[in-house]
C-alpha cells in the first residue's frame, strides 16, 4: 500500500504560513491552571446589555433570514452617520459601505481585491499578526517597515518613501496599534498621505481602536484631503463595544473597491449574522455613554500599568491608544520568549512575546490591560517578584 502524504493535499501556500505566534503560546496556557492572562487582546467588559438586548428583542420578532449582501441598509446608514459625525466624511451606504464578519473578513476581502500576484504590501511591524498571512493568501508580498521604542513605534514618511518598489501596491496602517499601542499624529499621517498620492498607492487602515484613544484626537486617514478614495477604511465593533463574538465590523471606501470586495463577500459569507448586525445598530445608536464608560476605564489601568513596569525597572513607552503596553524585558537578560514562557511557567502570568507581531518586537512582551483591576495588581504582584528573580542590567 502506498502511503498518502496527505499534508501533500494542502495547497503550499497555506501549508508554509507560519502558525500564529499568539496560538501557539495559548495551547501552552490551555494546559495550566490558576493562570492570570494578559495575553488576549480581548474586552474584559461583556457586551453592554442594551445591545444584548436588542438582538433578543430582534430574535423575538422573528428576525432570523438573511439579510442584503452589502448588510442591512439601516446598519450602513448608521455606519455612515457616525463616521461623517466623528471625522466629517461622507459614504454612500448604498455602495460604498459594506458589513462584514469583523475587521478580520474585511482585511482578508480588502487584500483579495486589491492584490495581483507579486504586489508588495507596506506594513509597520511589530504589527497584528492577520496582516502578513491575509497579504500572502491574497498573492501578495508583505515588506516590513521597521518601527522600535526610540521613534513611539511610529512610522516615517521617508521609511515609506524608501521602501516602495514598482511593485508596491498597498500601505497597511493600523493607528492605534496593536500591539504597541502606538498613535500617530495629524502631520505625520499628512506627509504619509502625500507619498501615497505620489506613488499611487492604495491605503488599508485598520482603525478598529479609533474609539480607544487616550492622548490627543485620532485622524482616520480617509478624512486628510485627496485620501478618501484611496483608503479603504476598516472598522468594527469588537473593541469599541465589547463585541468580539458578535463578528461585524465594515469597510468604507470607493464603490469600485467596495462592490468588488461585496463580490468575493457575497459568495463565500453571504452576509454577517443578522442578529449580530441588529446588535451593531443598536451599538451605534446607544452605545456611546457605555463605550465612553469603558475606555475611562481602560485609560485608568494604562495609566497604572505604564508606572508598574517603570517600578519594575522595565522601560516601557507610553501607548496612546488601544489596550496593549509593550515594555522592554531585554534588561533581565531573557529574550521574549523565554520572558512569556518563563513568566508563565513560574509565576502563572501569561503575556504574548514581543517577536509574535514581528521581528522588531525582540526584547519586549505585549500586555493587554484589558483585565480587571483585581487581576492586574495580582499579575503585577507576581511580575515584579519574578523580574526581580533574575535583575534588570
Ligand atoms: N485588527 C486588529 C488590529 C486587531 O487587534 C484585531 C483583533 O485583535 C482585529 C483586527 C480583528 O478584529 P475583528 O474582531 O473585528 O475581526
Amino acid at each position: 500500500m502506498t502511503q498518502i502524504n496527505w499534508s501533500e493535499k494542502v495547497n503550499p501556500v497555506v501549508r508554509n504560513l507560519p502558525p500564529s505566534g499568539i496560538r501557539r503560546f495559548f495551547d501552552l496556557v490551555a494546559e495550566m491552571k490558576g493562570v492570570i492572562s494578559l495575553g488576549v487582546g480581548e474586552p474584559d467588559f461583556v457586551t453592554p446589555w442594551h445591545i444584548r438586548e436588542a438582538c433578543i428583542y430582534s430574535l423575538e420578532k422573528g428576525y432570523t433570514m438573511y439579510t442584503s449582501n452589502w448588510g442591512l441598509l439601516e446598519l450602513r446608514e448608521a455606519v455612515a452617520a457616525d463616521v461623517e459625525g466623528t471625522y466629517n466624511i461622507k459614504y454612500n451606504p448604498r455602495d460604498e459601505i459594506l458589513i462584514t464578519v469583523g475587521v478580520s473578513e474585511a482585511m482578508d476581502l480588502a487584500m483579495r481585491v486589491l492584490l495581483e500576484p507579486g504586489d508588495e504590501v507596506l506594513i509597520p511591524e511589530p504589527s497584528y499578526v492577520s496582516y502578513a498571512p491575509c497579504t500572502t493568501l491574497a498573492g501578495g508580498v508583505p515588506v516590513f517597515i521597521p518601527t522600535g521604542m526610540e521613534n513611539g513605534f511610529r512610522i516615517s514618511a521617508e521609511q515609506v518613501q524608501s521602501l516602495i518598489t514598482p511593485r508596491t501596491k498597498v500601505l497597511l496602517l493600523c493607528y492605534p496599534n496593536n500591539p504597541t499601542g502606538a498613535i500617530m499624529d495629524r502631520e505625520e499621517l499628512l506627509k504619509i498621505a502625500e507619498v501615497a498620492k505620489q506613488n499611487d498607492l492604495m491605503v488599508v487602515s485598520d482603525e478598529i481602536y479609533d474609539r480607544l484613544t487616550y492622548v490627543g484626537q485620532h485622524t482616520c486617514m480617509a478624512s486628510l484631503p485627496g485620501m478618501q478614495d484611496r483608503t479603504v477604511l476598516l472598522n468594527g465593533f469588537s473593541k469599541a463595544y465589547a463585541m468580539t463574538g458578535w463578528r461585524v465590523g465594515y469597510a468604507a471606501g470607493h464603490p469600485d473597491i467596495i462592490g468588488a470586495m461585496t463580490k468575493i463577500h457575497q459568495y463565500t459569507m453571504l452576509c454577517t449574522s443578522i442578529t449580530a448586525q441588529m446588535a451593531a445598530m443598536e451599538a451605534l445608536k446607544n452605545g456611546q455613554p457605555a463605550m465612553r464608560h469603558m475606555v475611562e476605564n481602560y485609560n485608568r489601568r494604562r495609566n497604572l500599568v505604564v508606572q508598574a513596569f517603570r517600578d519594575m525597572g522595565l522601560p516601557c513607552y507610553e501607548p496612546g491608544g488601544a489596550f496593549y503596553a509593550f515594555p522592554q524585558i531585554s534588561g533581565t537578560g531573557l529574550n521574549c520568549e523565554e520572558f512569556a514562557e518563563e513568566l508563565l511557567k513560574q509565576e502563572q502570568v501569561a503575556l504574548v512575546p514581543g517577536n509574535a507581531f514581528g521581528p522588531s518586537g525582540e526584547g519586549f512582551v505585549r500586555v493587554s490591560y484589558a483585565a480587571s483591576l483585581d487581576d492586574l495588581s495580582e499579575a503585577f504582584r507576581r511580575m515584579s517578584r519574578f523580574v526581580r528573580r533574575y535583575g534588570v542590567r
